[in-house]
């Protein structure tokens, strides 16, 4: 398999995905990449940085945590000793 020449769809740079990664994609069943690594790297920066933090409750003990998701998110959450016991 060769390297592919992609160009980044952000800033359109020409980038490489090499071999080995376009195997990552393939066994992981992921699309290949539109956006240079700099690009995809500042993205997912960014992403994180929006990630809220909610107070809310443990669905087991009710105790209060932190979570990344909020308490209408139908997610269940579990504090990290109901957590722990729960998969234990
Ligand atoms: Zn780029
Ligand atoms: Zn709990």
């Amino acid at each position: 398999m060769p390297d592919e020449k992609k160009v980044c769809k952000t800033c359109t740079k020409p980038f490489l995905i090499i071999e080995q990664e376009q195997a990552f994609y393939k066994k992981k069943d992921l699309p290949r990449p539109e956006n240079c690594p700099e690009c995809r790297q500042k993205r997912r920066l960014s992403l994180r940085n929006e990630r809220r933090l909610y107070k809310r409750k443990c669905d087991k003990c009710q105790k209060e945590i932190i979570s990344t998701y909020s308490p209408d998110s139908k997610y269940i959450v579990y504090c990290q000793e109901c957590f722990w016991k729960h998969i234990g």
